[in-house]
C-alpha cells in the first residue's frame, strides 16, 4: 500500500510540475457528414497474417470526440469510430500512474511496464525483445511510420534498446541493423554527418544496407525500393508541401510490406496528437486528428479486402486533460477546456478489426495488448528479455 501511496504521490509531483493551463478555446461543429461511413462488422476468426498497428499519440476520448464533431459534425463518424470492437487501456507505467510515451509504447512493444523514459528495455535497463523483433525473426515484414521524427520514443520503442529516449543518435543507429523494411516519419538529423555527434554519415550507411533514402513526398510516389528510408523533415514533419500525408505513407508502407507471403508488423503513429495536447492547441489537434483519420481509413480498407489483417489501434496516454464544455453559441461552437499541458492518467480508447478483434475488448492493461498482439501472430513467450 505505502508503495502505491508513493506512486501516486510522484504521479502527482510530476505533473504539478507541468504548467497550469486551464485555457479554453471554441471550436465550430462542421454540419453532419452528408455519407457516414458503415460501422464494420465482426468478422470470422481466422488465423492472422498482418497486423497493423496504429497508436494516436496523446489520443483520449475527448480528442476524438472533439475530431469527429468539428470534422463530420455531430450525426457523423471518423473512421476509427467504425471498428467494431471497443476496449480501454490502463497506462500507468512502472514508476508513475502517467506515463511517457517510451514506456507507453515500450508497454506495447515488449508487454512490460517500465519506467519513463524508457526505450525497449525493462525496469533494470536490460533490453526485451519487442513484437517488431519477434516478427522479423519469423520472417515477416516489418514497417515503422510516424509524423514525428522516426527515432522519437513510440517507433523508437518497437526496434531499439536505450535507457533514455533522448538518444536518438543511438536509436538511428540502431535502427541499421533492425531488418525493418520501411521506416517513414521526420528525423532527418538524426541521420545525418552535419548534425550525429559523432558525424557518422548514417544515411551513406543506410545506403550501403540496400535502402532509398526519400526526402520529399514526390521521392516517395516514385521510390521502386522495397527497403525505404523515408526522412520527410529535419525532425518532426513540419506539414510543409513537399512532406507526404500519414495516407501517403501509410498506402506505400502496405503496398511494400503486403508484398511478403509471411506477412507483416505494421505500426503508424499519429505522433502529433499529442504535441497539440501539450500545447492545448486546438486547430492543430484537430489537422492531425483528421490526418491520423485518414491513414485509419487506410488501413481499414486494407484489412477489409484482405481478410487476413488485423488492425489495433489505441493510444499510449491522455495529454493536456482535455475536455468539452457548454456551447459557447447557441448550437455551432463547443468549448474545449485544458487541465493540464502534460499527459494525464485517463485510460485511453482501444479499438480493432479484423480476425481476432474480439480479443480487445474490455478493460485492459497496457502491457495485454502487446501480449496479446503478439500471440495471434503466433509470436510466444512474452516478455523475454535479452540477456
Ligand atoms: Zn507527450
Amino acid at each position: 500500500m505505502r508503495i502505491l501511496i508513493s506512486l501516486f504521490i510522484i504521479g502527482l509531483v510530476s505533473a504539478c510540475q507541468q504548467p497550469e493551463t486551464n485555457v479554453t478555446e471554441s471550436i465550430a461543429i462542421a454540419d453532419n457528414q452528408q455519407q457516414i461511413p458503415e460501422h464494420l462488422p465482426l468478422v470470422e476468426d481466422r488465423d492472422i497474417k498482418n497486423v497493423i498497428f496504429l497508436i494516436g499519440d496523446g489520443t483520449g476520448l475527448a480528442q476524438i470526440a472533439s475530431g469527429q464533431l468539428a470534422l463530420v459534425g455531430p450525426d457523423g463518424l471518423l473512421h476509427m469510430q467504425t471498428m467494431p470492437v471497443t476496449g480501454f487501456v490502463k497506462t500507468h507505467s512502472s514508476d508513475n500512474l502517467i506515463t511517457d510515451s517510451a514506456s507507453g509504447a515500450t508497454a506495447y512493444s515488449c508487454g512490460l511496464k517500465t519506467y519513463n523514459g524508457a526505450i525497449g528495455v525493462n525496469p533494470e535497463q536490460i533490453p526485451c525483445k519487442t513484437i517488431l523483433e519477434l516478427a522479423e525473426e519469423q520472417g515477416l515484414s516489418t514497417g515503422l511510420v510516424s509524423t514525428s521524427s522516426i527515432t522519437h520514443a513510440t517507433p523508437a520503442s518497437f526496434a531499439t534498446h536505450v535507457e533514455q529516449r533522448s538518444m536518438e543518435d543511438e536509436i538511428a543507429y540502431d535502427f541499421l541493423d533492425s531488418g525493418v523494411e520501411v521506416f517513414l516519419g521526420g528525423g532527418f538529423e538524426y541521420f545525418s554527418e552535419q548534425h550525429r555527434a559523432d558525424s557518422l554519415d548514417l544515411i551513406g550507411e543506410f545506403e550501403d544496407a540496400g535502402y532509398q533514402i526519400l526526402r520529399t513526398k514526390d521521392d516517395l510516389q516514385n521510390s521502386t525500393s522495397n527497403q525505404l528510408l523515408g526522412l520527410f523533415a529535419d525532425d518532426g514533419l513540419e506539414r510543409a508541401d513537399t512532406e507526404p500525408n500519414s495516407v501517403a505513407m501509410i498506402e506505400k508502407a502496405l503496398s511494400i510490406l503486403s508484398k511478403n507471403e509471411d506477412g507483416f508488423f505494421l505500426m503508424l503513429e499519429g505522433s502529433q496528437i499529442d504535441w497539440a495536447g501539450h500545447g492545448n492547441q486546438v486547430q492543430y489537434l484537430l489537422n492531425e486528428i483528421k490526418d491520423f483519420d485518414a491513414a485509419v481509413k487506410a488501413s481499414l480498407d486494407f484489412a477489409q479486402e484482405d481478410g487476413e489483417t488485423l488492425v489495433v489501434l489505441t493510444a499510449d496516454h491522455e495529454t493536456g486533460g482535455m475536455t468539452l464544455q457548454r456551447q459557447l453559441a447557441e448550437g455551432d461552437s463547443l468549448e474545449i477546456f485544458w487541465t493540464t499541458g502534460y499527459h494525464t492518467g485517463t485510460p485511453v480508447p482501444l479499438m480493432a478489426y479484423g480476425p481476432h478483434a474480439t480479443e480487445f475488448m474490455g478493460w485492459r492493461d497496457n502491457t495485454y495488448v502487446g501480449h496479446k498482439i503478439a500471440e495471434l501472430l503466433g509470436l510466444n513467450g512474452f516478455p523475454i528479455l535479452i540477456q
